[in-house]
């Protein structure tokens, strides 16, 4: 049993990125204009203003773009220290996706690291969390 983690407010818009993770793929936004990726999930597209827009699987890769060593203890739940890691999404040009970086010794994190996605289901949200590729 994992320890219970704060989960987000799903709605309309968002409720597929966090349960995405169902199938295992990590999807984001994309308009279907001018195919600019779109997050966080917003209903229209503020590339083109196009209202077509929906989820598309990404690869579930990506790279660490910076990452900061977390200390603080923000909530009973929570495990310190861990890396919250901003990761520039392999697929999804100018998506970043703020995250953890889980699975390895925090001091062992670098910019430029290589990641990939696992999810981490808790009632029906699949929490993306990224872990890196040796
Ligand atoms: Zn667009």
């Amino acid at each position: 049993m994992s320890t219970p983690r704060m989960l987000p407010r799903l709605d309309s818009e968002n409720r597929f990125f966090w349960t995405s993770g169902a199938d295992g793929l990590l999807r984001f936004l994309q308009c279907r204009d001018c195919a600019a990726f779109v997050h966080p999930p917003r209903p229209v597209c503020p590339h083109c203003l196009s209202e077509e827009i929906a989820p598309a699987a990404v690869p579930g890769t990506g790279t660490v773009a910076t990452f900061t060593i977390n200390r603080q203890k923000w909530h009973p739940g929570m495990e310190v220290p861990c890396v919250i890691a901003r990761i520039d999404i392999d697929g999804a040009p100018d998506v970043f996706l703020t995250s953890n970086v889980i699975g390895c010794d925090p001091d062992d994190v670098a910019f430029g690291d290589r990641v990939r996605v696992v999810f981490e289901a808790q009632d029906d949200v699949y929490l993306p969390f990224f872990e890196k590729i040796d």
